[in-house]
């Protein structure tokens, strides 16, 4: 047996993040300039390495496997990259397989994602008004992905749809969302907007709107109940109680989640980042591709996780971004 992978402050990485491809047929505003460029294809881990790669991830104890990006259902041949994960599914390994995505594609994939044993899937949607959502997403259609949150219900997968506030954006939709997934049957958590990518540190603070605020609107509606309920993630959550609906928040800057953290995030070249907040990163496309024996694959995963830091270092409390990070949130995958 393997010994699970355990961190310097004795936490147990259960969880696995993977960036699938930094591609994506939307350009969000607080992800991605309009222009990005993307990194050459060759750059990215092949089908092959990912799944070598995340099945050593499951060797070591890693239970739920995410698949996001950029958009994953975008990325060639991802079906493929699933069935085969499906196997750790059947072996007992692998607790759960998941994915996040903005929806778009899957009209296309719902049915084929519920045969590879994935039960639920995170669908990110901010508004429900198409002319806002053509300007949040840039080049995304609202139809076309609330076709798809149907087709997913209609496969038999349970969708948690996560919006990020947007101060002044989707501010006024607090009720028209938190009725609109009660009536649906959709979980719903609320994220904070995060310093990533490169718009700037002016732009990014205009769009912060505090979950402390919405909670505090939500309560002046609805009695609220603290849920116990923990993921191990950033998430906290909540009932109301007319509805008995369930409410998540997902609190980066206003809440300090760390001590839980179970999670690691890998990205589609193949670099391990140990937490989101934080640059350092480790190369695991150099042992995955250093030979066909997974020991110095296995070696660097452990090395990399007895560096995980203990949290990370945003903070807004001074109207300036502080700890802000450069790279994109579809590198890492949020
Ligand atoms: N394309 C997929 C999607 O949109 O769901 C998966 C990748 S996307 C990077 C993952 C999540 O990150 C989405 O829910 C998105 O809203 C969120 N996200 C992107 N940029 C963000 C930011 N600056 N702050 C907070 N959340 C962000
Ligand atoms: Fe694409 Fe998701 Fe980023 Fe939007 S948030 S641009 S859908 S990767």
């Amino acid at each position: 047996m393997n010994a699970p992978l355990i961190d310097p402050f004795a936490r147990t990485i259960r969880y696995l993040r993977v960036s699938v491809t930094d591609r994506c047929d939307f350009r969000c505003v607080y992800c991605m300039s309009e222009h990005m460029t993307f990194l050459p294809k060759a750059d990215l881990l092949t089908l092959e390495e990912l799944d070598r790669l995340c099945s050593a991830f499951v060797r070591l104890g890693v239970q739920k496997l995410r698949i996001t990006g950029g958009e994953p259902l975008v990325r060639k041949g991802i079906l493929t990259f699933l069935r085969a994960m499906s196997r750790h599914l059947g072996s007992g390994a692998l607790h759960e397989l998941t994915l996040t995505t903005n929806g778009s594609q899957l009209g296309r994939f719902a049915q084929d994602l519920a045969e590879c044993g994935v039960r639920r899937v995170n669908v990110s949607l901010d508004t429900l008004d198409p002319a806002k959502f053509a300007a949040i997403t840039r080049w995304g259609r609202l139809d076309q992905v609330l076709d798809g949150i149907t087709a997913a219900r209609d496969a038999g997968l349970r969708v948690k749809i996560n919006a990020v506030a947007l101060k002044g954006v989707n501010e006024d939709e607090l009720f028209p969302l938190v009725e609109w997934c009660g009536r649906e049957g959709h979980d719903l958590t609320f994220i904070e907007v995060m310093p990533m990518g490169d718009l700037g540190n002016e732009g990014r603070l205009e769009q912060y709107w505090p979950l402390s605020d919405l909670r505090a609107r939500l309560a002046a509606q609805y009695r609220i109940n603290d849920l116990d309920e923990r993921t191990g993630g950033p998430a906290r959550y909540v009932r109301l109680e007319e509805t008995g609906q369930k409410i998540g928040f997902i609190t980066p800057m206003t809440h300090n989640f760390c001590e839980s953290c179970n999670r690691v995030r890998l990205t589609c070249t193949g670099e391990l980042y140990m937490c989101l907040g934080q640059e350092d990163v480790a190369d695991l496309r150099a042992p995955l591709r250093g030979g066909v024996d997974d020991a110095p694959l296995e070696a660097a995963i452990r090395a990399a996780i007895a560096r995980k830091p203990k949290g990370h270092d945003f903070d807004y409390s001074r109207q300036r971004v502080a700890g802000r990070m450069t790279r994109h949130m579809s590198h890492t995958g949020g």
